[in-house]
């Protein structure tokens, strides 16, 4: 891939902006579309070329990035409603950095085959301050020859790639990870909970975790900063991490796995998303842990 080669960036959202001015800032030519205008009127400011829709953005790109909700909005802007495949030249390859669900991936990557586009999955993690300094980590799954051929882009976004296996392994691997991050959380903000409730200080109760065997992604970069200071501003909406859990139950179901803690944790999570609303932030999980709703 050459850095002269223009690459369309669907999806300029609390990951998706940051991720392209990142390819932006690293030489890439970079058209990035979004529905949101101030979204487009960001992206630009950070020097990138803002167009309307998804099918502008593709038009002669070589390689697609898509940093998009989850995997029917992927699939409605490729293949559904938005159509935009049908503007991208055969050979060109789509690079679905977007949480989606692994067997939904499989399926737009035969649709994408029929057009003789590629796909590979290349979700990420690290949140929007790791996709600021561009230290992602990134999971990716497909052909190999296409992850490799993607690799440049992806090191401009990403610290760590993994080669995870088949299409749609990098979207299981994602949704498993934030199922483990999801429950880290859980249990940390339930523990602030109780301990406070006992007379306990909340600085003193992350601080023990933070050297203790407690200690998880939540207790050191959650906690603190978003949690006890009631920011709730991470800049992940509980919406979409609710979304990702159920993908991961999901996934244990049609693999006819036991995961009886997978389902009983996206069920919590999408009973929270509901509650607060699914734009809230995910670590206001802890006010619905903390409210009185049995
Ligand atoms: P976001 O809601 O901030 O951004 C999504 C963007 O997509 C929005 O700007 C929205 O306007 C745009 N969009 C929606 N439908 C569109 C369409 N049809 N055409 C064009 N643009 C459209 O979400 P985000 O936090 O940036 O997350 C994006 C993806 O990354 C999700 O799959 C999420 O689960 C995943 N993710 C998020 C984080 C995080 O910390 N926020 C971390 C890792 C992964």
């Amino acid at each position: 891939m050459s850095e002269a080669e223009p690459i369309a960036f669907i999806g300029l959202g609390m990951m998706g902006l940051p991720m392209a001015s990142r390819l932006v800032a690293s030489g890439f030519d970079v058209r990035g579309a979004d529905l949101s205008e101030a979204s487009r009127a960001a992206f630009a400011a950070a020097g990138g070329r803002a167009v309307e829709t998804a099918s502008e953005a593709v038009s002669g790109a070589s390689m697609v990035v898509t940093m998009l909700p989850n995997a029917a909005i992927v699939a409605d802007v490729l293949v559904g409603s938005g159509g935009a495949a049908a503007s991208l030249p055969p050979g060109a390859l789509v690079v679905d950095m977007s949480s989606s669900a692994p067997f939904k991936t499989r399926e737009l990557g035969d649709k994408l085959a029929k057009r003789g586009v590629g796909l590979i999955d290349a979700p990420v993690s690290g949140g929007v301050s790791r996709a600021k300094e561009g230290t992602l980590a990134i999971m990716a799954g497909g052909d190999s020859a296409a992850i490799e051929r993607a690799r440049p882009v992806l090191s401009a976004m990403g610290k760590s790639i993994f080669v995870t296996g088949l299409l749609g392994s990098g979207h299981a691997m994602k949704a498993l990870n934030n199922y483990v991050s999801a429950s880290g959380l859980v249990a940390a903000c339930e523990a602030l909970m109780v301990g406070r409730a006992f007379g306990l200080d909340a600085e003193t109760i992350v601080d023990v975790l933070n050297v203790s065997t407690g200690r998880n992604n939540s207790t050191e970069t959650k906690l603190k900063p978003f949690v006890v200071s009631e920011s709730f501003a991470s800049g992940f909406a509980i919406g979409l991490m609710a979304k990702d859990i159920r993908t991961a139950a999901d996934l244990a179901d049609e693999l006819g796995l036991p995961a009886s803690e997978m389902s009983q944790s996206a069920a919590l999570w999408e009973q929270a998303a509901q509650m607060l609303g699914k734009g809230a932030d995910h670590t206001e999980i802890y006010r619905y842990l903390a409210s009185p709703r049995q």
